[in-house]
């Protein structure tokens, strides 16, 4: 068996899938986004399609090798998620030769159903405790809301209350047996971070995300003593070897992204990278159907997973959503705020490849807001 051709096509709200085709006439799909990159990840995957086309496609190691690391330059987010894309789309090819789902190829099931999370409130949560007690009504047994809008560098005492009263309205509509998890996106300094870390801890977040920025992990270690509070990172790391320091400073959870972080292949040796410090898996997926079936897929097969993420919903998804590409859209049907596990192969999805063929002549150009502060300097979004 050999590749014969890669597609790609941009469909909005945001994201980039990829097509890899094959000369027996199986086809796997990926999804090779970067958010806010979409044109960016899209060359790099046509430049890796120099190397795949003419290969074996079941070699699926090799060619992540080769992806990774034969371009000499490695790494970072638009080779990252190119490489993410391929690996998926390589991954579910296997699945279907093979006649199994890509859990199955990674060494089989270790649960039958794996929990989500949905998002509440938005960039600006108002109103979150209403927010909440819809997605309770849905069955979801948590949630997850950003931290705060704008946050000045050094928080006003107003600042911190605020983000203290919209955790305690999800905490109040949730209960004690339900969990919100709250994002920092990044917007937190660190010093906010230490100040508000230890506020927090009597609401029982299951987790604080990103508490500061990438190019600040050397505070994560001081983070994480500052409060009880587990500490999740990782949807701005993409690769196992960027995961070794916040690690060894203690986080709780990981976070990468399936489409940034080099795929099923490399998600698989960061999980097992966490385990070794008795943390666990909570895969980033703000993004589509192609990036959430094969999160799901990774799910079943590791036994240190936590929860996973999806887009249904989601402020993003103004347009479409996640359920427009699909076939059959019951695989991701919620119970009790879970999914069951999909028995179909490989990934366990069907791509309505019209629906995508059609979306791709509309695209997109999707690209993060730029926030401001009060004085008009950037702000952190
Ligand atoms: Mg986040």
């Amino acid at each position: 068996m050999k590749i014969v051709d890669i597609e790609t096509f941009a469909v909005p709200p945001r994201w980039l899938f990829c097509r890899v085709a094959t000369d027996e006439g199986v086809v796997g799909w990926g999804e090779p986004i970067l958010e806010g990159r979409a044109d960016t990840v899209r060359a790099a995957v046509h430049e890796l399609a120099d190397y795949l086309v003419g290969q074996d496609p079941l070699r699926v190691e090799e060619h992540w090798q080769i992806m990774s690391k034969g371009g000499f330059y490695r790494g970072g987010p638009v080779l990252s998620s190119a490489v993410a894309g391929i690996d998926q789309a390589l991954w579910d090819i296997a699945g279907q030769v093979y006649g199994a789902p890509v859990h199955a190829l990674l060494g089989g099931p270790v649960r039958e159903r794996v929990r989500m999370y949905t998002w509440v409130g938005g960039d600006e949560p108002a109103e979150i405790g209403d927010a909440v007690a819809e997605k309770v009504e849905q069955g979801f047994t948590a949630v997850k809301m950003n931290g705060s809008a704008v946050m000045s560098r050094i928080a006003t005492a107003g600042e911190i209350d605020d983000a203290l009263a919209r955790l305690q309205a999800a905490r109040d509509a949730l209960g004690p047996s339900r969990d919100v998890a709250v994002d920092f996106h990044g917007r937190v300094s660190a010093a906010n971070a230490r100040r508000l870390l230890p506020l927090m801890e009597p609401l029982h977040p299951l987790f604080v995300e990103e508490p500061v920025l990438p190019e600040f992990d050397e505070r994560l270690a001081s983070l994480v003593a500052a409060s009880s509070v587990p500490i999740a990172v990782g949807e701005r790391y993409f690769d196992r070897h960027e995961f070794l320091g916040p690690l060894r400073a203690g986080v709780s959870v990981v976070q990468p992204d399936i489409s940034h972080a080099g795929g099923i292949s490399e998600v698989r040796r960061i999980a097992a990278l966490a385990e070794t410090c008795d943390a666990v898996l909570a895969p980033h997926c703000p993004l589509g159907p192609i990036a959430l079936a094969a999160s799901l897929q990774v799910a079943f097969a590791t036994p240190n997973f936590l929860i996973q993420e999806q887009s249904l919903g989601i402020h993003y998804n103004v347009g479409n959503d996640l359920l427009d590409y699909l076939l059959d859209p019951s695989v991701f049907r919620f119970v009790d705020g879970h999914v069951e596990r999909p028995l179909g192969p490989g990934l366990g999805i069907r791509i309505d490849e019209e629906a995508v063929r059609q979306a791709d002549k509309v695209g997109h150009r999707w690209r993060s807001p730029v926030w401001r502060h009060e004085d008009g300097s950037f702000a952190e979004w």
